[in-house]
């Protein structure tokens, strides 16, 4: 009895059996043509000795390979894990030995790192590649379909099994192996739902990387759980993605901010019609509050949402109508999802306050593979410490106030770099700010902001940014230091990766 995440497709086929599922380039697969391809590479996987609770690592693009490896794992009850196609090999050889999977199928485009592993790494069996055909050393993924049946796998996979290990980004630290469940999945789809009512007429666009839990669990997979269509693509640029909108009708869209600031930034936004979206996301970092005014001021419903690798993503959710009203906040939590804010002992605190946020729901994980101290400090009594500050209004709106890592104590006073940086943002010459405490022997630490100018040939300074903050923002607040940069060090998911600022910062003090 198969009631994992796979069953999905099935009743899809069932139904409507040539709707198209999924969009990649000039390809379109129907419900029924990518349950059969899902099915043929299942049942390619068993043959290759792959069986239930097996890892299957895959370092692609935003492919329907990628989704296809995703369900066909799903449907055989093997663990899913996707790899950031960005990084190095030693990053690459970290994740392969930690998920300790047999499988590793990659994209031709990044056969040098496939390559490398093949040296260093005796336990992988079988090297899959998708694409090119002429590697004749190599499994070829669509040689492995077409000599495969495509009956329906006939394995029991339940909520509770896992179907996908995400590696956090670690922008705060080496990579941790999230283990999602089945019921992870279906409950954040679940959530979705109940929040942005969402039906089978639904197009989305994913170009945010399916090898984060953003660009898979926002909006892909519940769009396929309510029998919608997958639009994918790989490299994003502003004019591409709003002509896929305009040519698909594009009806949902989940960006991470660098990604949403990049489009309002595009000089012929408005040349576009974009009447057909009706749920548009920011998530992952804090949303500046200039995108959020640019999207309100053109009627463009906006949605700013938070969530985490550990909850499936989603965790709290700003509507579009409030989002004026309640800038700045993430909203509040879905049906299926519990929140709640406490002290360091532990204690749930009053209404305005600062605290860590606590989740709890069927969408939080099952742990970090491989690591059971991680795994106690981070969930206990069911509820799981995502290491966010926040605050709740007194109408139960939520703010994410920082990372508890990042707050700044300066001359004893807590300062939250993303205050300090959202009032940044409204200088007409700054792109791009991350604001980082640095020790100080006079005030414990003291704020630094480093910045990426609009025009570099416009000259700023220390002074300049102290002017600009005064009145806007408590004195010990202001930055006491700044380091012009052409640009900021990011993620994938365009986040600013401050414990690499914070390494550079270290060496020009040596
Ligand atoms: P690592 O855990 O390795 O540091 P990561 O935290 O970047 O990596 P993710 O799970 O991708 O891993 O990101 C979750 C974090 O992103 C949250 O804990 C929070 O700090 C931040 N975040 C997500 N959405 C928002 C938002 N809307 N506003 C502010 N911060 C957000």
């Amino acid at each position: 009895m198969l009631n994992g995440i796979g069953s999905w497709l099935v009743k899809h086929c069932d139904r409507n059996q040539e709707k198209p599922a999924i969009i990649h380039k000039d390809k379109c697969f129907t419900y029924r043509e990518f349950n059969d391809r899902v099915n043929r590479l299942a049942n390619a996987l068993v043959e290759l000795g792959v069986r239930k609770g097996d890892r299957v690592n895959a370092l692609l693009f935003n492919t329907n390979e990628l989704l296809e490896a995703m369900f066909a794992c799903a449907k055989m009850g093997a663990i899913f894990v996707p790899i950031n196609f960005r990084l190095s090999v030693d990053e690459v050889e970290y994740i392969v030995r930690d998920s300790g999977g047999a499988i590793f199928i990659y994209d031709e485009r990044l056969r040098a790192i496939a390559e490398g592993l093949r040296e260093r790494m005796k336990h992988i069996h079988h090297f899959i590649q998708v694409g090119d055909s002429s590697n004749q050393d190599e499994a070829h993924y669509e040689q492995l379909l077409a000599g495969a049946n495509d009956d329906e796998p006939a394995y029991e996979v339940r909520l509770e099994d896992l179907h996908m290990m995400m590696y956090t980004s670690g922008t705060t630290g080496k990579p941790k192996g999230a283990m999602l469940t089945h019921g992870n999945t279906l409950w954040n789809a679940v959530n979705v739902i109940n929040f942005l009512p969402m039906n089978e007429d639904d197009i989305t666009f994913t170009v945010a990387p399916l090898f984060h839990i953003g660009g898979m669990n926002v909006f892909t997979t519940p769009t396929l759980y309510k029998g919608g269509t997958v639009v994918l693509e790989d490299q994003f640029a502003p004019q591409a993605t709003l002509e896929t909108i305009q040519k698909e009708s594009v009806t949902t869209l989940f960006l991470v901010p660098a990604m949403w600031l990049a489009m309002t930034q595009f000089p012929k936004f408005d040349d576009y019609d974009l009447s057909t979206l009706r749920f548009n996301i920011s998530g992952g970092a804090p949303c500046p509050i200039t995108v959020i005014e640019f999207f309100q001021k053109r009627n463009i419903p906006f949605y700013e949402g938070f969530g985490l690798t550990e909850t499936a993503p989603f965790v709290c959710l700003l509507d579009a109508e409030n989002s004026l009203r309640k800038n700045g906040s993430v909203g509040k939590p879905p049906i299926h999802t519990d929140v709640k804010i406490v002290d360091a002992y532990d204690n749930e605190i009053p209404v305005g306050e600062v605290g860590e946020l606590l989740v709890k729901g069927p969408n939080i994980f099952a742990g970090y593979w491989n690591q059971p101290i991680a795994t106690k400090e981070a969930i206990k009594d069911g509820w799981f410490y995502t290491g966010d500050l926040a605050k709740q209004d007194d109408e139960g709106f939520m703010y994410i106030v920082d990372r508890k890592k990042d707050m700044i104590i300066t001359g004893g006073e807590n300062v939250y770099p993303v205050e300090v940086e959202q009032v940044l943002f409204r200088h007409p010459n700054i792109k791009e700010v991350a604001v980082v405490g640095y020790p100080d022997e006079k005030w414990g630490e003291s704020v630094k902001a480093h910045i990426a100018l609009k025009d570099s040939d416009e000259p700023m300074s220390l002074e300049d940014i102290q002017k600009f903050c005064d009145g806007k923002l408590a004195r010990f607040k202001i930055p006491k230091q700044i380091e012009i940069m052409e640009s900021l060090p990011r993620n994938t998911t365009g986040k600013v990766l401050k414990t690499e600022l914070r390494k550079q910062h270290k060496k020009g003090a040596t």
